[in-house]
């Protein structure tokens, strides 16, 4: 059984409100760390090996030490909690269940960081759960965990929460950055990265929920045991959000030694794939990571079995590995149609693109165009092509992700799922009327 340190309480009744989480030990992580120095809870997070869980795994105490500190100028923690990814939902359950360990990680992070207002940015469809969070913020206050002089430190801090606008391009940091000052979601070039120059200009560090709810169980334990648990760089534990065909979609926390197949079959995560039937692929990070098909997901391309963490997900790269990600994980069962589901991922990219890069505005628009015409029956052979050649321009070439993050399913759903989207072209009367999966498994 995995070990858990975000979720040990989850099942606690009553555990989102302070004084049954302060019973449970709550904010004696905080108290200690406030007794420390910054520079002493920078080296337990760097200690720690945690690395970001938002997706793009960056270790996070490397990035609060770039975090610039020119004398005078004020500085920001900002909790990115736009959770837009789809297939992932785990920041939203951290959230509504254990709303306290995120404002207790959000405390002890702000005091390293000598950031005396800190930030929520909080998807806008989550709008159920600022008023949880802004009623565990007047909890905290009223007991001494937040505002002026807490515990008699002298260290102040204001936690705001922010409703976004419903707009996927939020997530990405920068675009993040510019709502919160009131602006259109527009994303920046980076560098500067917001370490050096981030909201208004100032030393900002952006960090997902779940990272900063991690800060937790690291001062609790101390760093060094934190990096115990887990394997090689994929330190701690991850929040796993499971769905798609599976018997138990929800939030799990693995300690990222288990294997996939492990996580996929049993009883103790997503319990197997209803009706008997069979697995035919996985996005095991937020749908921005490439697709892999079974027999790639369960061993890598050496035979190894694969595991839930960081390295082994990515083992082979692109050709034949995945990513992690923000850990949002979708499993398609044999009747699942790649080229339908490419299509509606296509879709997505091409209707949040915020519109600044040529590449990005015009080839999602292309490439969903192309999809939809083969899904329909009306595609030509050389429209894998064309649609291989448009993502390949895509890459590498915007401002921002989400240009790779449109291209990447797109390039494994042809490298791995050709004969799909051929037998789609070759078979347009049927194209229309069902799809690959159910007629070919
Ligand atoms: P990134 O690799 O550009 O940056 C990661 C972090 O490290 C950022 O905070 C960045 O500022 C910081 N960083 C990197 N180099 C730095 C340097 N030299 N100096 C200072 N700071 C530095 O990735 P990203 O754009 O933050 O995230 C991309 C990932 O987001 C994707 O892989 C995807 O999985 C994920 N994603 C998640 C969601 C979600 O809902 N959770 C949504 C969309 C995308
Ligand atoms: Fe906007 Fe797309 Fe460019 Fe990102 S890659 S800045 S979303 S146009």
């Amino acid at each position: 059984m995995s070990k858990k340190l975000l979720l040990k309480d989850a099942h606690i009744e009553g555990i989102r409100y302070f004084e049954t989480y302060r019973k449970q030990g709550g904010y004696e992580a905080a108290e200690k760390a406030l007794k420390m120095t910054p520079d002493e809870i920078l080296e337990e997070v760097k200690a720690s090996g945690l690395r970001g869980r938002g997706g793009a795994g960056f270790p996070t105490g490397m990035k609060w030490s770039f975090l610039a500190k020119p004398e005078g100028v004020p500085r920001h923690l900002v909790v990115n909690a736009d959770e837009s990814e789809p297939g992932t939902f785990k920041d939203r359950y951290l959230m509504e269940f254990l709303p306290h360990l995120l404002i207790e990680g959000m405390l002890i992070s702000s005091y390293c960081l000598g950031s005396n207002t800190s930030y929520i940015y909080i998807r806008g469809e989550y709008s159920w759960i600022p008023d949880i969070l802004e009623e565990a913020i007047e909890e905290a206050k009223a007991a001494g965990f937040l505002g002026k002089n807490i515990l008699g430190t002298g260290f102040d801090l204001e936690i705001y929460v922010q409703r976004g606008g419903g707009a996927y391009i939020c997530g990405e940091e920068t675009a993040l950055l510019e709502s919160l000052e009131g602006k259109r979601g527009n994303p920046r070039l980076k560098p500067p990265f917001p370490a050096v120059k981030g909201l208004w200009e100032r030393p900002t560090v952006v960090n997902n929920v779940e990272s900063i709810a991690a800060i937790v169980p690291i001062m609790d334990i101390t760093g060094a045991e934190y990096a115990k648990i887990g394997v090689g760089r994929s330190t701690g534990t991850k929040l796993i959000s499971a769905c798609g065909n599976i018997n138990k979609p929800g939030v799990y926390e693995i300690d990222m030694t288990i294997t996939v197949e492990e996580f996929i079959y049993s009883e103790e995560y997503c319990g197997g794939i209803p009706n008997g039937k069979k697995l035919k692929a996985c996005i095991p990070g937020g749908s921005s990571v490439p697709i892999v098909p079974a027999n790639l997901l369960l061993k890598t391309i050496n035979g190894e079995p694969r595991y839930m963490n960081y390295e082994s997900l990515a083992d082979g790269g692109f050709a034949t590995g995945t990513m992690m990600g923000s850990g949002g994980f979708i499993v398609l069962d044999e009747d699942q149609c790649i080229v339908e589901h490419t299509m509606t991922l296509a879709r997505f990219y091409n209707h949040e693109s915020c519109g600044q890069c040529t590449p990005c505005r015009e080839g999602t628009g292309w490439m969903y165009k192309i999809l939809k015409k083969i899904e329909n029956g009306q595609g030509k052979m050389e429209d894998i092509d064309l649609l291989w050649d448009i993502q390949r321009k895509i890459e590498g070439n915007t401002i921002c992700p989400l240009g790779d993050a449109a291209a990447w399913p797109v390039a494994a759903a042809i490298r791995h799922f050709r004969d799909e989207f051929e037998w789609h072209i070759k078979n347009p009367e049927l194209s229309q009327t069902q799809n690959y999966g159910l007629a070919n498994y």
